[in-house]
C-alpha cells in the first residue's frame, strides 16, 4: 500500500490536529507554518497527489474545495480584506506534500513572497 500522506495521518487521526471544517469529501486545517494570520489548508480526503493528476470526474471536489475556501474566508473575516488562493504543483512551486491542497492566506497585506 502506498505511503500515507500527512494529510491522510491527520484524517486517520494517527498525528494530532485541529480539523477546523469538515465534509463527506473535504477537509480543512490550520497550517502548522503559517505565512500569514490566517493560512488554511482545504484538503480533499481523497488522494490526488498533484495538480495533473486531476481527472474530469474531480470537477465537483475541485468546486467544493473553492466553495469551502470562499466560506472560511468568511469565518476569519478576510473576505472583505483580501486573500490568496494557491494550488503549489510540484518542484518549481516547492509543493510538499503530493496530496493536493489549497492553500487560503490572509489577514495581513501580502506581497508575491509574502
Ligand atoms: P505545499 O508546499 O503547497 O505542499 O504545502 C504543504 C503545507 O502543509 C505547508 O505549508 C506545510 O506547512 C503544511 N503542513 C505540513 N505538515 C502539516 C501538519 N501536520 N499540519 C498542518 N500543516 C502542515
Amino acid at each position: 500500500m502506498a505511503e500515507k500522506s500527512v494529510f491522510e495521518k491527520i484524517l486517520a487521526k494517527d498525528i494530532p490536529s485541529k480539523i477546523i471544517y469538515e465534509t463527506e469529501r473535504v477537509f480543512a486545517i490550520e497550517d502548522i507554518n503559517p505565512v500569514a494570520p490566517v493560512h488554511i489548508l482545504i484538503i480533499p480526503k481523497k488522494k490526488i497527489p498533484t495538480m495533473n493528476d486531476l481527472v474530469d470526474e474531480d470537477s465537483p471536489l475541485i468546486s467544493e474545495i473553492v466553495f469551502a475556501a470562499k466560506r472560511l474566508a468568511v469565518d476569519y473575516k478576510i473576505n472583505e480584506s483580501g486573500y490568496r488562493l494557491i494550488w503549489n504543483t510540484n518542484g518549481h512551486a516547492q509543493q510538499t506534500v503530493y496530496h493536493i491542497h489549497l492553500h487560503l492566506i490572509g489577514g495581513k497585506q501580502l506581497s508575491w513572497n509574502f
